[in-house]
């Protein structure tokens, strides 16, 4: 088909795509390979992105969701994600040689969840039930102690829900890769609830998600329809599409390009391109490849915040 638009007015925005998180993980799996050999296991995707993970296995990566799947004896890389200190634990007993890819702003969370048990806080986990980051955060706690003490909340009905003793100090954290907005309502009505609850210092929300939210929220303006490059399984990606649509402008998520679709296109004038932080650029530029397949583009690279962020590799 053709579209019905004489021509397209594309923005690319700025940034989007791999974070330093994604980045390093990656080149963890890769270095590995070229150092061990295939095969490489990895537990859970390294990063939610189907090309990503098709590549790696392509170069001999075995992704299992299991530790028990792994021969013992072998290295086993641990995703950007991040485990829980049960799956180490299994990793140990299991005879494994662990590589941590995990991202490390994600390991701060950690770092906030243990000091706060040490110190004897109610811990409030805001983040995705099911969510490999929460499992893994969450489980820096050994959820049979006695001791235990975390709560998850997902949304403001969680909030209203939580019955923790008015005794209780309580702290509270997030997943890394929420929506801004969402996330600071959440906190508003924890504060109004238990207003002693304290934070950490610095949001848990990374640069990453928060710089990609920021562009998508610029284009709502001027953009009839934004399109979000990123798998399904992708947190910050999902977050993206979410808030266009809360702000009612069209957008959807394209994981590869035999899900584009030229009658997304029908009467737009501007439409505006992103990738989550687990999405490489070659599918971006797959997806403007497509559409002057059907129509004429015209092509602007929004200017955007320059991201400096590198975070050093692992010695193994
Ligand atoms: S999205 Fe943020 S937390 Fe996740 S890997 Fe990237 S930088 Fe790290």
């Amino acid at each position: 088909m053709t579209v019905d638009t004489k021509i397209i007015n594309i923005s690319l925005a700025n940034p989007r795509g791999f974070c330093a998180g994604v980045d390093r993980a990656i080149q963890i799996v890769k270095l590995a390979l070229k150092k061990y050999g295939a095969p490489i296991y990895v537990r859970h995707e390294v990063v939610h992105n189907k090309y990503v993970i098709e590549e790696l296995r392509n170069e001999g990566a075995i992704f299992v969701d299991e530790i028990k799947q792994i021969p013992s004896g072998s290295h086993v890389i641990f995703s950007a994600h991040g485990v829980s200190k049960l799956v180490k634990q299994q990793s140990r007993d299991h005879n494994l040689i662990p590589i941590d890819a995990t991202c490390p702003l994600v390991t701060k969370v950690h770092k906030e969840v243990n000091k706060m048990y040490d110190e004897n806080y109610h811990i409030i986990m805001i983040g995705h039930q099911g969510h490999p980051e929460v499992e893994g955060t969450m489980g820096q706690i050994d959820q049979n102690s006695p001791n235990a003490s975390i709560s998850l909340v997902q949304d403001l009905n969680d909030v209203e829900q939580l019955n923790i003793h008015a005794d209780k100090n309580i702290s509270y954290v997030s997943q890394t890769t929420l929506s801004l907005d969402d996330t600071d309502k959440i906190i508003k009505a924890l504060k109004k609830k238990y207003p002693r609850i304290i934070g950490p210092k610095t949001s848990d929300i990374c640069y990453a998600t928060q710089n990609r939210q920021d562009v998508i929220k610029k284009m709502l303006a001027d953009h009839d329809l934004i399109i979000i490059v990123g798998s399904a399984n992708s947190s910050n990606s999902n977050r993206l599409v979410d808030i266009a649509k809360e702000n009612n402008v069209k957008s959807f998520l394209i994981d590869n390009m035999d899900m584009f679709d030229p009658a997304c296109l029908q009467n737009k004038k501007k439409v505006g391109i992103s990738a989550g932080a687990s999405a490489p650029e070659v599918l971006v530029q797959q997806l403007i490849k497509k559409i002057k397949q059907y129509t004429e583009v015209n092509l602007v690279e929004l200017d955007g915040v320059e991201e400096k962020v590198t975070f050093k590799l692992p010695a193994f």
